[in-house]
């Protein structure tokens, strides 16, 4: 048991909700900071009843100040709010604006009120280390590591499409980070996790509505039976594997001010709908059956287009399967109505 307060935000979200599932798991005391105290106390009370949670809410992380209050007492905080949408009106009101301001506010209030601040870990993503020009894995020699950065410009990410506005927001909200480090040495470090796509079961209230932006590719999927892309190779990580890597960033020695590829596995989408298609089918004699990634995802499986030993030397990642990964989401969503 730890008993330190860790402040996270994004709990009402896919990440931050297994984030939160970790940091109870590991003793820790967490402090929800959130735009909504009802819609997260909506699935944390039924989950967790027992369990040592306090809300505050944030209602909009744009404002200068919004985390002042937030972020005091608290020794870790866990950064992973921030849009992951493409249904937008504005790519800078919705996107852009949102992500770094709410970065840099975070930061900022650290340090102006978190005395006892030990580490800051920001969720980024491998949108801020891909060129979003070209992403198929297939074309990568070397493979991708934490030395690439995603070149786009913010005119880009004004411009669109909504992927790319996306991946602005990633990208710029990610150089805050790192500006941020540089100009004001803090006291504290902070560590940055570069997910791929992120898959697996989903713990926040969900409806066949409301699947979170990455996990609404395999119901897509499984809705319309159509690969649209399909040999394209692109990384994936287990929701569960990223929340390990959050709660062992707190402490790991080694990730102060490291950006770290958290990514074990690729995936095609031929791959994601042939598995979904066996759950569908199959259900729980193929989700408990034996582990046929290699067949289903060979391609994938060949390829080396992330270099991730970084966050196995750093924080002793051990990847799930593809195949656990995509059935067990796969079979969430049947029950959802996909
Ligand atoms: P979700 O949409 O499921 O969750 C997003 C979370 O961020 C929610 O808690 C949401 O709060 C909060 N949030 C979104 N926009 C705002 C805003 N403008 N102001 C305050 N809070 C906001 O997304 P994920 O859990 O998938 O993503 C979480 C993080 O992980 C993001 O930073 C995303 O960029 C990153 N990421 C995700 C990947 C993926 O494949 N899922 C891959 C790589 C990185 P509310 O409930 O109030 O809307």
């Amino acid at each position: 048991m730890t008993g330190e307060l860790v402040l996270l935000t994004g709990s009402t979200g896919f990440i931050g909700s297994a984030v939160l599932k970790k940091l109870l798991e590991a003793g820790y005391i967490v402090r929800l900071a959130v735009r909504s105290i009802a819609k997260a106390e909506s699935y944390t009370k039924s989950k967790y009843p027992e369990a040592s949670i306090t809300f505050i809410e944030v209602p909009d992380i744009t404002v200068d100040g919004a985390f002042d209050e937030a972020v005091k007492d608290v020794v870790y905080i866990e950064h992973v709010a921030s849009p992951f949408t493409y249904k937008i009106e504005d790519p800078e009101k919705d996107l852009l604006i949102p992500a770094v301001k709410g970065t840099k506010g975070i930061l900022y209030s650290a340090l102006k009120y978190g005395d006892k601040v030990k580490r800051i870990v920001v969720t980024s993503s491998c949108a801020a280390v891909y060129d979003g020009h070209d992403y198929d894995l297939r074309n990568k020699s070397p493979p991708m590591s934490e030395a690439d950065w995603n070149p786009v410009t913010w005119q880009e990410g004004l411009d669109g499409p909504t992927g790319v506005s996306y991946c602005a927001s990633k990208t710029f909200a990610e150089k805050a980070v790192w500006e941020f480090v540089e100009n004001e040495k803090p006291n504290f470090s902070v560590t940055v996790l570069n997910p791929p796509f992120v898959f697996g079961p989903m713990l926040q209230n969900v409806t066949k509505d409301n699947v979170n932006t990455s996990n609404a590719i395999i119901a897509n999927l499984m809705a319309t039976g159509v690969n649209s892309a399909p040999t394209m190779l692109f990384g994936m990580v287990d929701v569960r594997d990223l929340a390990d890597a959050h709660v062992k960033s707190l402490t790991a020695p080694g990730v102060a001010n490291q950006r770290i590829i958290v990514s074990g596995r690729l995936f095609t989408y031929g791959s994601l709908l042939e598995c979904a298609k066996k759950t569908k089918e199959e259900g729980d004699a193929y989700c408990n059956g034996p582990d046929d990634s290699a067949v289903i995802n060979k391609e994938a499986e060949e390829c080396h287009g992330i270099d991730y030993s970084k966050s196995v030397k750093l924080l002793d990642m051990k990847y799930l399967p593809f195949k656990t990964t995509i059935s067990e989401t796969a079979k969430q969503l049947v029950s959802l109505g996909f």
